[in-house]
């Protein structure tokens, strides 16, 4: 039996938060991302992205060059022994260039159209799933989409009282995570 599944939010999670982050050579891991994501994959944690993209709509790249990125992300995930099973994308802002865009959407977070989705396609039980991200946002769209847990990584950033509120657990960085996973599941 699978255990239940961890969201991750990208930029600042997985990788380093450089700003509308869509090509190869900008990417930049965060240390220990793809080992602890292997942990969880080995430890039969489910592994599903869910991120914000507005440079999309905001014109700075294409769902094309975002598809590309992901396609090579989820690629270095499995030869490190990571399963991702899937990468959900926003790629709306209601102040976005393009039109087709430029809308208010249910999948922007906070908002949890995301992870509704992937309720849908994957079969997750939202209520027994994780969230994992560095904003706010991230802890309330896992709030509103009526996730168990939501964990905020610092990621060697300065994060705000707010979304430290938010969090049930804050930590340094996903490295952190397997061990805290273990010792809350085991604990139980
Ligand atoms: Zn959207």
């Amino acid at each position: 039996m699978s255990k239940p599944t961890v969201f991750l939010d990208r930029d600042g999670v997985i990788n380093v938060d450089h700003g509308y982050v869509h090509t190869v050579s900008e990417f930049e891991f965060i240390p220990g991302v793809l080992e602890a994501a292997a942990k969880l994959t080995a430890a039969g944690y489910r592994l599903v992205v869910v991120t914000n993209q507005s440079g999309i709509a905001r014109g700075y790249y294409t769902e094309g060059q975002f598809q590309r990125l992901t396609e090579w992300m989820v690629e270095q995930f499995k030869q490190a022994g990571a399963c991702i099973e899937h990468v959900y994308h926003c790629p709306h802002h209601p102040e976005g260039q393009v039109a087709s865009f430029a809308v208010n959407c249910d999948c922007r977070k906070p908002a949890p159209g995301m992870f509704y989705q992937a309720k849908k396609d994957l079969n997750i039980e939202l209520s027994e799933a994780m969230m994992v991200g560095d904003k706010g946002d991230d802890m309330r769209a896992a709030q509103n989409a009526g996730l168990k847990l939501c964990f905020l990584v610092k990621s060697g950033k300065p994060v705000s009282t707010e979304s430290v509120e938010l969090a049930d657990y804050v930590v340094e960085s996903l490295a952190e995570l397997p061990a805290l996973l273990n010792k809350l599941f085991i604990s139980k």
